[in-house]
């Protein structure tokens, strides 16, 4: 099939292409990214998503794009009054901050939402990259909650996976263009005061980034094609497993909040 703006994040693209999320979820729990493929189960948008996309389209959408975004998100962008939402406000004055600074503008100055398509370990994969410059750079605009990593001992690009995301799209850019370009992170954060950052990722964790893909990725597009078990990772932390559990034994209370991994590596049973 061929890709479009329109099609590009519909189900029948999702099941054609592996993507970056996509990797990423099956990296985390290959029963949700299943289920989430085959519209069982849908976790809802969250005010992050939300304010990402808008901040997204003030700064790489056309006017165009912009004005639809507003029109079906009016209600979770403004209130009744028509006044911004105090984190959508907050959003705003971010926005125009990185407008003026030339270098965060300058990575922004590439070509906007451009789709490619390729292949890693001979599965079809798709990428949208937020700007890029087929001379010098791909940019991926990120508002995000702090530069500082959740986990003290991952590096922040590693804890969220971005350092996945900058393989797999300087991958597929340099079998559509046979060039390998650098990765850049224009880098807004929700604290207040916003902090704003231009980042580059090094090849070496690019590589290193791309040896966990390689690694992975035929295992799960065989759970993606049913050739393989979709196993459910039991994490204290996943909605999904969460939510659809069956309890089918009662456990000693030293184990509550463990994962199944911890479990079962406590029975020894690994
Ligand atoms: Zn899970």
């Amino acid at each position: 099939m061929k890709l479009t703006q329109r099609n590009y994040y519909g189900p029948k693209a999702s099941k054609e292409y592996m993507s970056v999320s996509q990797f990423k979820d099956f990296l985390k729990c290959p029963a949700m990214a299943m289920a989430k493929l085959n519209r069982k189960y849908a976790p809802e948008r969250g005010r992050a998503l939300l304010l990402g996309s808008y901040v997204d389209e003030m700064l790489t959408g056309t006017k165009k794009t912009l004005d639809k975004f507003i029109e079906e998100n009016r209600a979770e962008l403004f209130k009744k009054n028509g006044d911004p939402y105090a984190d959508v406000e907050q959003a705003e004055d971010t926005v125009e901050r990185v407008r003026k600074q030339p270098l965060m503008m300058h990575y922004l100055g590439g070509k906007h939402q451009v789709i490619m398509t390729g292949e890693i370990e001979g599965v079809p994969f798709k990428i949208k990259m937020d700007s890029f410059d087929p001379k010098e750079y791909i940019t991926d605009l990120k508002y995000m909650a702090s530069l500082r990593s959740p986990n003290l001992f991952t590096p922040m690009v590693e804890y969220w996976g971005y350092d996945l995301q900058a393989a797999c799209y300087q991958e597929v850019v340099y079998q559509n263009t046979g060039k390998r370009l650098p990765f850049y992170f224009d880098v807004a954060t929700k604290e207040k005061p916003a902090h704003l950052a231009v980042g580059q990722i090094s090849q070496w964790n690019i590589d290193k980034a791309m040896e966990t893909v390689r690694a992975n990725i035929v295992r799960f597009q065989k759970i993606k094609t049913g050739e393989l078990e979709a196993d459910r990772c039991e994490d204290y932390n996943c909605e999904f497993c969460t939510t659809t559990k069956i309890i089918t034994e009662a456990i000693d209370t030293d184990m509550f909040g463990m994962s199944a991994a911890q479990i079962r590596g406590m029975r020894g049973d690994i």
